[in-house]
């Protein structure tokens, strides 16, 4: 959370005084108003605001007809979430190598396609845009969907296009660490019907009593789902939010661009896919090996962190997936399942020695949205001061 104020406080009063929070209604709801403000904020025909990130990751997934026998291709480095939604559909992870720009290589997706290959999942982890060209490229060549996690990327772009309206389908955050939040909630961005339809069916079983006129006419026959719906409260907060979205994003570059100009003569930047629709939540600093990125990051007057140590967003920390403990009951469980029995991957800790080297010899420094330029130039120093020490 970057900026929560009295305008948030004010839309939830409003919608509690009304009295009404439920999202489907006759009445003209906050929940209807807040997909509307996406369209066009987003630029995307369907977006769909619910209960959270992975709820969107998991329904967008379910709607492309992602399910056991299939495989799904994830970055070594992502949240969790992003695994468990694959596995969530029935389908099996398979972990791709990051580049140096921290985000999914597109070289080895393509080395991890196989005929099973049904989906790809680029992360925009930290904000930073993947390489979109490349990997709308590859999935054209073999026929397979994307369904971007832009789940740390509210806002950002790629070469002028928001992040999460490239691939087949995308789904925002907005929990309480997102670059906007309403405390919980996540939305799913598409610009097809069809995953539009299926999302309405599988994520609100309430869209089949109040849709089911509407979805007659396509090919999707109502089908058992889960209830993601979101609710008024939330959408009134996240309305407001909307309208500060690209205010901290213009902020948070602004801080980074001045930091990353003065600090570069003196040090290696990770590449970006895409320096300007980069979301500047953080700084990333590349270094020969891991030793020196500890001695830098715990240099006198500085306490930073590397991402080789932010826990489950590393693979190999990924307990539930590395033990193939796909649900609790084991007739649910996707990595006992007859369709997927050619295709359980043989997870190792060291399967993905690449990205393990870049997130280790990798550095963060912050960016808080609201650092003066003063801080900022004090910061400038102590950073140049540790560097030359190495
Ligand atoms: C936060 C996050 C999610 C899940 O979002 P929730 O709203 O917490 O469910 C998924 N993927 C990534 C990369 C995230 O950072």
């Amino acid at each position: 959370m970057y900026l929560m104020g009295k305008e948030e406080i004010e839309a939830v009063a409003k919608v509690i005084e009304k009295g009404d929070f439920f999202k489907i209604n006759s009445s003209y709801q906050e929940s209807m108003h807040v997909e509307e403000d996406m369209a066009r904020i987003f630029n995307v025909k369907y977006p769909i605001f619910m209960t959270s990130g992975h709820a969107a990751l998991t329904t967008a997934l379910v709607a492309l007809g992602v399910g056991p026998g299939d495989e799904v291709i994830v970055p070594a480095y992502t949240y969790i979430s992003t695994a468990m939604a694959i596995v969530g559909a029935g389908a099996m992870p398979v972990v791709a190598e990051i580049d140096e720009t921290l985000t999914i290589s597109p070289e080895d997706i393509e080395k991890k396609i196989t005929p099973r290959t049904k989906a790809v999942m680029p992360v925009h982890i930290q904000g930073f845009p993947c390489n979109m060209d490349a990997i709308m490229a590859i999935a054209k060549k073999h026929n397979i969907a994307v369904v971007e996690d832009s789940c740390q990327a509210d806002g950002g772009s790629y070469k002028g296009t928001r992040l999460g309206t490239i691939g087949d389908a995308g789904a925002l955050s907005f929990n309480y660490f997102k670059i906007i939040t309403c405390g919980e909630g996540g939305a799913l961005l598409t610009n097809r019907k069809d995953v539009f339809e299926r999302s309405m069916i599988y994520h609100d079983s309430n869209a089949i009593a109040f849709f089911g006129d509407q979805l007659k006419d396509n090919a999707t026959e109502p089908f058992c789902g889960h209830e993601f719906r979101s609710n008024d409260i939330s959408s009134a907060i996240l309305r407001v939010q909307l309208t500060r979205m690209d205010g901290i994003l213009e902020k948070l570059r602004a801080n980074k661009k001045y930091m990353t100009d003065a600090l570069s003569p003196y040090c290696t930047l990770a590449p970006s896919n895409d320096a300007e629709g980069d979301c500047g939540v953080v700084i990333a600093l590349q270094f020969e090996n891991e030793e020196t990125a500890r001695k830098f990051a715990t240099s006198e007057g500085m306490k930073l962190g590397l991402p080789i140590d932010t826990g489950k967003h590393i693979y190999k920390n990924w307990t539930p997936i590395m033990n193939k403990k796909g649900a609790f009951n084991p007739l649910m469980d996707p990595f006992k399942m007859e369709a997927n029995k050619d295709i359980v991957p043989d997870y190792k800790e060291d399967m993905c020695p690449k990205s393990l080297d870049i997130l280790s010899r990798t550095v963060y420094i912050g960016n808080p949205l609201n650092i003066t330029k003063e801080e900022m130039d004090e910061k400038i120093e102590t950073i140049k001061r540790a560097l030359k020490a190495l």
